[in-house]
């Protein structure tokens, strides 16, 4: 059983004008199919054929780059799709607006600080939001497709919101304006399905 490209939840101008059609289409078509493909060619005939992303990754020999990049790249972009929506944007509530509150005293200032991980990441990666065990969230960058669940990345937890900042999630659209890519972001982040993730890890 080789992994597969997931579906999207909503059309590929749904999140416009935040994230722009022709984007969408070729970063879930083009870059997350790409990973995806090259991830299942260098799995195949090893232990970690049959695993979970989550268990692959967590389990990664880091050296091993293939895996490293495709696995990171297929895990980080599924999160990614599933945690925006046309119907996004606002404030979380219930318990991770608790949890963000005890760790950045208010929304206002989480926004800041996920902005600035965002913002701040040299070259390509990802900010995070992650939780760890008993609650606490937590929020971090990792360069290139790495992500918090890899051994020694030095920013842990189960990411539960992830935002891509590699130039080809934005650049059509934004040029070189990677600050008001992050600001956009926030109006399409679904709160919902963050909250899930977050009930589902904590
Ligand atoms: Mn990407």
């Amino acid at each position: 059983m080789s992994f597969e490209l997931p579906k999207l939840k909503y059309a590929h101008d749904a999140l416009a004008p935040s994230i722009d059609e022709q984007t969408m289409k070729i970063h879930h078509g083009k870059h997350h199919q790409g990973y995806t493909n090259k991830l299942n060619d260098a799995i195949k005939g090893t232990d970690m054929e049959g695993k979970t992303i989550e268990n692959i990754l967590m389990n990664l020999d880091m050296e091993n780059k293939a895996v490293r990049n495709n696995g990171g790249g297929f895990y980080n972009h599924s999160l990614f799709w599933e945690v925006m929506s046309p119907n996004g944007g606002g404030e979380p509530s219930g318990d991770l607006q608790s949890a963000i509150n005890s760790a950045y005293g208010s929304f206002a200032d989480f926004k800041e600080k996920f902005s600035e991980a965002a913002k701040g990441q040299f070259g390509s990666g990802w900010a995070w939001l992650c939780v760890h065990d008993g609650g606490k969230v937590e929020v971090c960058s990792t360069p290139n497709q790495d992500n918090p669940l890899m051994p020694g990345i030095g920013c842990g937890g189960t990411p539960i919101l992830g935002l891509d900042v590699w130039e080809h999630a934005y650049y059509l659209n934004y040029q070189n304006r990677r600050p008001d890519y992050v600001e956009a972001f926030f109006n399409v982040i679904d709160w919902d399905e963050v909250s899930k993730r977050y009930a589902e890890n904590k």
